[in-house]
């Protein structure tokens, strides 16, 4: 709680006084911590890949450039560090568009079947390299009210991300149901590493990362699912997550349907 004393001077009286003013501020306040948390976890992300690639650049004007294999390693080193900046800068411009609601959504009518569809095609290569199996189990005819190019960033996201975190020869299975009359369900299972029970309520959140190493290995930001999570809200539509550790996990989206 903040006090403040405000006087009080009403014209053409005598009487002066003073109006105690007792207001919670622990909203303000906790939005406070958490943008100079989000500024400071910001830098430290950026950070990481600036360091690699000035050091490795370094390296290479103090005389690693004359030779020839070292010099291809660490600019591979430096182009993919630097991809890894572009991607990083792309994805907090992404999430800062969309909290600050600066991305107008589209909607319209969009037939979940063809969609669903489409967006598997998109990441069979990505599974087809890890001898991951991809099975979709849909029920027809059934619509959404939505934004077609976010809805499929949601499930690309997931899908990647099922891929990602799933050894060689595992299974990611996508399955559309309806859920009484109002709701679609969606849900994308793997057959993982999982995720751990003290992690599950943390994972939205921006830059959080059950294992950074792996992350980073397998190109993550961190802000993938922050984002998901956002777009989903702006549908109208909840996300949640069940996972068990070395079976894998779950993550469940629900839409309302076109009425
Ligand atoms: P990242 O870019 O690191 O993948 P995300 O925001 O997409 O970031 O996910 C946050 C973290 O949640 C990941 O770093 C990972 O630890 C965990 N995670 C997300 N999806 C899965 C999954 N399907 N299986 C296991 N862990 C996952």
């Amino acid at each position: 709680l903040e006090l403040n004393l405000v006087p009080i001077h009403p014209e053409g009286s005598e009487f002066a006084g003073v109006l105690l003013v007792l207001q919670d501020v622990s909203a303000i306040r906790r939005l406070e911590r958490m943008r100079s948390e989000f500024v400071a976890n910001v830098s430290h992300e950026l950070k990481t890949p600036i360091t690699a690639v000035k050091g490795f650049a370094e390296t290479l004007l103090g005389g690693a450039v004359n030779d020839p294999e070292t010099a291809k390693s660490f600019l591979q080193i430096i182009y993919d560090e630097s991809d890894r900046l572009n991607r990083l800068i792309g994805d907090i411009l992404e999430l800062s568009k969309i909290e600050s609601r600066r991305v107008p959504l589209v909607f319209s009518p969009v037939e979940v079947d063809s969609f669903i569809e489409k967006s598997v095609k998109l990441v069979e290569s990505e599974a087809a390299r890890k001898h991951i199996a991809l099975a979709v189990d849909m029920e027809p005819g059934l619509y959404v009210e939505a934004d077609e190019d976010r809805l499929r960033q949601i499930v690309m996201n997931l899908l990647s991300n099922g891929i990602n975190y799933t050894p060689e020869g595992g299974r990611v299975s996508l399955r559309v149901e309806g859920i009484g009359d109002d709701h679609i369900r969606i849900s994308i299972s793997d057959t993982g590493i999982g995720i751990p029970k003290k992690d599950l309520p943390r994972i939205f959140e921006r830059f959080y990362r059950v294992d950074k190493a792996r992350s980073r290995s397998s190109g993550g930001t961190g802000l993938g699912l922050s984002i998901v999570k956002h777009l989903v809200e702006l549908h109208k539509g909840t996300i949640s997550v069940t996972s068990e550790v070395g079976v894998g996990s779950t993550f469940v989206i629900e839409l309302p349907v076109l009425q």
